[in-house]
């Protein structure tokens, strides 16, 4: 049913135009565009799958990046979209949608704000999944939203001093999808994960202290087991280290094998973030 040739992780990448802040500053947009692969930052090539330049349309990238994926799920693939990149990159405006989310390496119910701290089970054909989470029964478009709506008013927030209540958890939001054609008895399921992962920014940028602190080395700990698993997919290593972080324990079956798995570099254009800039890319490009 799998065709090899496709089992591959797609890495797109986005620059979002420069905002209000960055040309009060009177930063420099930085990003040189050459064809839809390559982006040159400091005078150094970075290629992905497609780079969306600043004037991309909301319904373009998701031509680009999502529609594939949808359809694969609808008939019966599972797969994981992610949104990667430093605070107010562009991850959410990307993802449209933003449902449980891991904050301190803890599950939160989003649904169900009386549930703190799921956790990871098996079933018995071995494939992870969240014990006790909210699963919602939705039929229509409008519903979908409605849940999203009802998660997102419940996501965590901390400020920071970059000025931003930034999210500080990785949100993931499943989406299972269960056919059944009534006249062959035939069923097909499949799942998607959207997730929209936490500020990839460093620690010292942010002056974090305190709690603050150990919540920014609980993200950049559970950002590089990510990167490690993705790199080892990329690589066909036969170890692929899934069980070093939930998020990863979790999406383990929709990440790899004959899932599809697109990853979102999302990118601030101006040269006050070059350095978060280089790292967002060099992680995409570490997923190729
Ligand atoms: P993140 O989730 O990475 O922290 P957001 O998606 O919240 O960042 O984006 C930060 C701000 O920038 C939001 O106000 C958003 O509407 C705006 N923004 C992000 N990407 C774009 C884009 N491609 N075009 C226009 N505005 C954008
Ligand atoms: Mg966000």
């Amino acid at each position: 049913m799998a065709d090899p040739a496709e089992c591959t992780i797609k890495v797109m990448c986005r620059f979002r135009p420069l905002n209000s802040s960055e040309v009060t500053r009177g930063d420099r947009y930085i990003p040189k565009f050459q064809g839809e692969e390559n982006v040159i930052i400091g005078g150094k090539p970075y290629m992905f799958d497609r780079v969306f330049q600043s004037n991309t349309t909301q319904e373009q990238v998701y031509n680009a990046c999502a529609q594939k994926i949808v359809k694969d799920v609808l008939e019966g693939y599972n797969g994981t979209i992610f949104a990667y990149g430093q605070t107010s990159s562009g991850k959410t405006h990307t993802m449209e949608v933003s449902y449980f989310e891991i904050y301190l390496d803890k599950i939160r119910d989003l649904l169900d704000v009386s549930k703190t701290n799921l956790s990871v089970h098996e079933d018995k054909n071995r494939v992870p999944y969240v014990k006790g989470c909210t699963e919602r029964f939705v039929c229509s478009p409008e519903e979908v939203m409605d849940t999203i709506d009802e998660g997102k008013s419940n996501r965590h927030v901390a400020v920071t001093n970059m000025n931003e209540h930034s999210s500080r958890s990785h949100s993931i939001f499943l989406i299972n999808v269960k056919q059944e054609n009534t006249q062959t008895e035939q069923k097909l399921s499949g799942k998607l994960y959207l997730v929209d992962l936490a500020g990839s920014e460093k620690v010292s940028k942010t002056g974090a202290e305190g709690a603050v602190l150990d919540e920014a080395k609980n993200i950049n700990k559970s950002l590089s087991s990510l990167g490690n698993v993705i790199s080892a997919l990329a690589e066909g290593t036969a170890y692929i280290p899934y069980r070093d972080s939930k998020m990863t324990r979790i999406l383990q079956d929709s990440l790899g094998g004959n899932c599809r798995t697109t990853i979102v570099i999302c990118c601030s254009p101006s040269s006050y973030n070059e350095c978060e800039t280089k790292s967002t890319l060099m992680f995409g490009q570490r997923a190729k």
